[in-house]
């Protein structure tokens, strides 16, 4: 005899965005739904040379399935992507080339620091170990850990994706982000 098939009814489907509804229309602004495309279509592009990228490869695998947030499809041409994942020891050499693969993604961008070492250095207190990403270039969200689990990085990830929902789309000419950017010699 064949089992019935069972459904998941926890499924969550993207947010409707606020607006007015009625049958068979609905109004809301132009942020808001920009905002809700963004959120849900973020194309990461994994930065890892170390031990915190293999907790990744484990998070965009099958049992994490970091496609459930629409974050499938991994973008390893900074051009194409919309957030960069740092997760390794970046040793002080290795600095400027984060910081080209930075400059090189088209705004608007975000950045998660996963992992002590990308964080803040990690046990690396050494001469040759950047102490934390954030010297060189902004980061939105910092992901604990050595490394953090999987559901570590897709609790940060989710972040990303809050204040991606939250940012207006005028964050980016806004003269609070140009002074961030300057602060890292960025113009
Ligand atoms: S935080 Fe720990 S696990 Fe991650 S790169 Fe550093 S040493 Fe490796």
């Amino acid at each position: 005899m064949s089992r019935p098939v069972q459904y998941n009814t926890h499924i969550k489907f993207a947010g409707i965005p606020e607006g007015y509804m009625g049958e068979g229309f609905m109004a809301t602004n132009l942020e808001k739904v920009v905002s809700l495309a963004r959120k849900n279509s973020i194309w990461p592009l994994p930065f890892a040379t170390s031990c915190c990228g293999i907790e990744f490869m484990a998070t965009a695998a099958s049992h994490y399935d970091l496609a459930r947030f629409g974050a499938e499809r991994m973008s390893f041409s900074p051009r194409q992507c919309d957030l960069i994942l740092v997760m390794e020891t970046i040793a002080k050499k290795m600095a400027p080339v984060l910081r080209q693969v930075y400059l090189q993604m088209a705004e608007p961008r975000w950045v998660m620091a996963v992992g002590a070492c990308a964080s803040s250095g990690g046990v690396f207190d050494t001469y040759s170990v950047l102490q934390g990403i954030d010297q060189v270039i902004p980061v939105d969200v910092y992901v604990p850990g050595c490394p953090p689990r999987p559901e570590a990085i897709l609790d940060g990830f989710l972040k990303i994706q809050d204040l991606v929902n939250a940012e207006g789309l005028r964050r980016r000419h806004s003269d609070q982000y140009k002074e961030l950017l300057a602060g890292y010699g960025i113009q």
